[in-house]
This record gives structure tokens, sequence and C-alpha cells, in this order.
């Protein structure tokens, strides 16, 4: 490895001091939703910076990172596999890819259609097959736009018993829950609220899929005074994003 850090370099106690400041925020988030023993899962996104800052999160405890360009992860899982990283793909997902993504992702967050769904089972029993991989967690990222012309991936609400049907039948799946992104504009808690509801009738279906993949660096809060139980944070963490090269 060329980019082992060293553990004092300043761009580790840059990133240490800003984990520091989101977990402080997550707990304060979560004590006042009287929550602060079930705190949620951070996953830090880390999509556009180097895979040694991924290093670097490891080396301070991080156990969870978000990717959502699978030629990106793909090449940062491979080249950190000694880091014993859980990789959670949250971008919007072409059905070629699934292959991919099933060789590395633990998690899907944008399970938004039955031909991904379909693509990623088989994918998945084929990963199994060969290497015993674990079954793939699979978040349906649900739309919270009203205006359903405007919206940037995600099942419309009504269509996500269908979709929670195929993947809980579908072997080397595991429904794992919901996920969303706020709608630019509005504020964020109707949308967590509106996506708490539609937790709450998948759960009355499924009872274990009790994940909501909600909050950003901009609306932790909201997402967590909502019922989030996966964070996923970048930019508060990492900084800003480097220009896409
Ligand atoms: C980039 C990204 C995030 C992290 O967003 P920040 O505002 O940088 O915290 C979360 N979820 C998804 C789907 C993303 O693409």
């Amino acid at each position: 490895m060329t980019d082992a850090p060293e553990a004092g370099d300043s761009r580790t106690a840059e990133l240490a001091g800003r984990l520091v400041v989101v977990r402080r925020r997550i707990e304060a988030a979560a004590a006042a939703a009287g929550r602060e023993d079930r705190l949620p899962t951070l996953i830090v996104v880390t999509k556009f910076h180097p895979a040694a800052d991924i290093r670097r999160l490891a080396a301070l405890g991080v156990t969870d990172v978000g990717e959502n360009r699978d030629q990106e992860a793909a090449a940062k899982a491979a080249e950190l596999a000694e880091c014993g990283l859980t990789w959670h793909f949250v971008g919007q997902l072409q059905t070629k890819k699934a292959k991919s993504v099933a060789r590395y992702a633990a998690a899907v967050h944008s399970v938004d259609r039955p031909q991904l769904a379909e693509a990623l089972a088989k994918a998945v029993s084929a990963a199994r097959a060969s290497t015993g991989r674990a079954p793939l967690d699979c978040f349906i990222q649900v739309s919270l736009e009203d205006d359903a012309g405007a919206h940037r991936g995600g099942a419309v609400p009504a269509d996500v018993p269908r979709l929670a049907e195929q993947i809980a039948a579908s072997d080397g799946l595991r429904l794992a829950g919901v996920m969303a992104v706020a709608p630019l504009g509005a504020g964020p808690e109707p949308a967590f609220e509106k996506l708490a509801g539609v937790s709450a009738q998948l759960v009355a279906e499924h009872p274990a899929a009790t994940g909501i993949s909600a909050g950003m660096s901009q609306d932790l809060e909201a997402a967590i005074k909502f019922g989030a139980t996966h964070l996923r944070i970048g930019s508060d963490i990492l900084g800003s994003r480097p220009a896409v090269g």
C-alpha cells in the first residue's frame, strides 16, 4: 500500500475532529428523541474521496461506508479488503451493475424497481454459490416528492408493498426497510414524517423490515426525530467533495 496514512497526519486529525462533531450531533438528536439507547448506524458516504481517507476513517473506528458509483466503490472495496468494512451502495443503480455490486456490498439502499430487485437476487445467488456471501440487505428507496414527475429515483409509496413482497420472496435478499432522500426545497421534517408512515405500513406486513435509511449532513437531526436507523453522512465528515476528475 502506498497510501497508508500516518497515524498523526493532519488529514487524520481533521477527520477525527469532524467525526466527533457529527457523533455529538447524533447523540444530542437521539437524546432529544428519547432514544439514546438506540443510536442509528452511522454510514460515512465516501464518494469522490480517496481510499486513503477511508483507511483513515477505519482507523478512527468507522465500520460502515457508503458509495454511489459502482466502478469507484468496487475499486475501493478491493483496495481496502483487509479493513473489514461494511459497504453500503446508496446511489441509483443500473440493472447491469447488479453483479458487480453483489461482490462487495452488504446492503443496497436504492432498490426502487422490480427489475433491479430481480437482477440483485440473481447476482447474489451466484455470489453465494461461489463465495458464500451473506444475504444482501435491501432498502426500498421511496420517492417523497409530491410531484411524481419531478422525482429523482425511488418508488412511489403505492408501489412499495409489491416491491417488498418481491424482495421478501427472493433467495439471497433480505428486506431491510425503507430509504429516502429529503426533496429539495421543502423542509426535511414533513418528508421524514411521511417516510416514517411508509415504514410503519411496511413493518405491519414485514415485522423484521424495521430499517429507515434517512438523514444526510444537512438533515440528520430531522431524520433521527422521525426514527432513522441508518444515517448517510458525507460532507460534514469528509469536507466538500473534490471536483470530479
Ligand atoms: C452523497 C449522498 C449522501 C451524503 O450526503 P452529504 O450531504 O454529503 O452528507 C447521502 N445519501 C446519498 C444517496 C448520497 O448520494
